[in-house]
């Protein structure tokens, strides 16, 4: 590669953008709040992680070593990101015959199948916080004194005991600290719980011994365990969704400089990690997306429906990560005919004549393409940085593979890999086979050939009526598609 451009990225932390400058030379470290594994991810989290993903290629692609991790969110993460409602894990159980072990082991299995479908890079490490009780406790313990008091239902975290607490949520919204709970005993509305003891007279499927009796850490202990124990403090950047800007991510934050006995967070590291990055969300247009209500969008309704997975990696691709992005079907159909498009001319470069490729004529546009990556992800500008460099006239094939190979190792469209066929819309639930489709459309042509019209018109319409729309002339080269 030509020499590239620094790097810029928002930090929701100092609201600005800045350009990435890592803690150990030659090294990202990224961690990436990973799912609440009591129900399948809707694709609104998966845009989480492609997000995530698109932001360890461009590191890696910009020659930083990366060592990302996402965790397993397997305990601890209540129906109310404040300290209110049941661990979401035992409630799942609770309302299933299976224990809460097989609860946890079978989302996860489903969310790394959808990290597979979308092409998502997979971390260094996925870290589980089951995993990681005696971390937790260790560091509860050393900042307990400090920093925590003791109610009956657990040790909780004291947010006065820390310079500028919620300093990323004010920073989005004036009343980003307006969520209030109401365990009794707390010393300000905003405290919460490290760990959480069991009631008397209760067990829980997953609890474990601490100094504070026995009980389940809190969601936010197991991120800021995590990430120092896996990449330690500070590290490069720390990712998650937008709602994680409220309470999550300066819960973390505050225990971060419990922990690491930092002052004010006009000094960005002392959050634990240099820089903060949120999505936006996916909507629906009839509002927020959600997994617990009961019927909702996986990746498995959509490839159901015959769609790719990729057609909706593309989709998010579109947009900017710090846009929020509505779901519609047309929308999504529109990124898969895109798709489509870049994979057919793709295809011409397959088998590219070997030989010197000069790469003079493409230069500026890869330029632009790092520029767009460089401006904090722009991902939308560079899918069109990506498809000039398809039509540029007068290249060398291989000049143009190399460009567009190293081009989707950015953005992960798996270009070189996808048949035009893979991405034939295809409901589940049809009952045509492919051949037999290819064997009518043969016969269709023959009796076009020989202008016997009746015939052909028949064809097409019998296999209309089983589902198959026969698209003379589509400017694709699709000859059917299936409705
Ligand atoms: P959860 O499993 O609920 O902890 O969420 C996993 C990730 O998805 C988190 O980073 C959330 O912030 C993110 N997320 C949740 N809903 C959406 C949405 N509709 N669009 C984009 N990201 C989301
Ligand atoms: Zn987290």
């Amino acid at each position: 590669m030509p020499d590239q451009l620094p790097l810029t990225l928002f930090n929701s932390l100092t609201r600005r953008l800045e350009t990435f400058a890592p803690v150990h030379a030659g090294e990202a470290r990224v961690y990436t709040c990973g799912p609440t594994v009591y129900n399948y991810p809707h694709i609104g989290n998966m845009r989480a992680y492609v997000f995530a993903d698109v932001l360890g290629r461009t590191l890696a692609w910009k020659g930083y070593a990366l060592r990302h991790v996402i965790n397993i969110t397997d305990v601890g993460h209540l129906t109310d990101d404040a300290d209110a409602g049941e661990d979401k894990l035992e409630k799942a159980a609770a309302k299933s015959d299976r224990s809460i072990w097989d609860i946890a082991r079978h989302y996860t299995e489903a969310f790394k199948a959808d990290v597979k479908a979308l092409n998502i890079r997979e971390p260094a490490e996925w870290s589980v916080a089951t995993d990681y009780i005696e971390p937790m406790i260790a560091f509860a313990r050393s900042i307990a004194d400090e920093h925590c008091y003791e109610l009956d239902s657990g040790l909780y975290f004291d947010v006065s005991t820390v310079a500028d607490y919620g300093r990323l949520a004010r920073a989005i919204t004036e009343d980003g600290e307006g969520r209030i709970d109401t365990v009794e005993g707390k010393r300000n509305p905003q405290d919460f719980a490290i760990w959480r003891r069991t009631p008397a007279g209760e067990t829980r499927q997953m609890e474990w011994d601490s100094p504070w009796g026995r009980g389940a850490p809190g969601w936010h202990l197991e991120c800021s365990v995590m990430g120092e124990k896996l990449l330690g403090f500070p590290f490069d950047i720390h990712t998650g969704g937008i709602d994680h800007r409220e309470i999550h991510h300066p819960n973390e934050i505050a225990q971060n400089q419990a922990f690491c006995g930092c002052g004010s967070l006009d000094d960005a590291s002392h959050s634990g990690a240099k820089l903060w990055m949120h999505n936006n969300f996916l909507v629906e247009r009839s509002g927020k997306m959600s997994k617990s209500s009961g019927e909702f969008l996986r990746l498995q309704l959509l490839v159901d429906r015959g769609y790719h997975p990729l057609a909706y990696r593309m989709m998010c691709l579109q947009a900017h990560y710090r846009s929020e992005l509505e779901f519609s079907w047309e929308g999504l159909g529109a990124a898969l005919t895109r798709l489509k498009r870049i994979v057919m001319m793709v295809a011409k470069l397959r088998d590219p004549p070997t030989g010197a490729a000069p790469e003079a004529k493409l230069a500026d546009i890869v330029s632009r393409f790092d520029a767009a990556m460089s401006d904090d992800l722009n991902t939308p500008q560079a899918l069109v940085a990506l498809e000039d460099a398809l039509s540029a006239k007068k290249v060398e094939d291989g000049a143009k593979r190399a460009v567009i190979e190293d081009m989707d190792r950015v953005l992960g469209l798996d270009l070189f890999a996808l048949e035009r066929s893979d991405l034939r819309i295809r409901p589940r639930d049809t009952q045509i086979a492919e051949e037999e489709i290819e064997a009518e459309l043969l016969r269709r042509k023959e009796a076009r050939l020989a202008k016997d019209f009746a015939t052909s018109d028949a064809i097409r319409a019998s296999l209309a009526a089983r589902g198959v729309e026969v698209m003379d002339g589509d400017p694709l080269g699709w000859e059917w598609t299936l409705q």
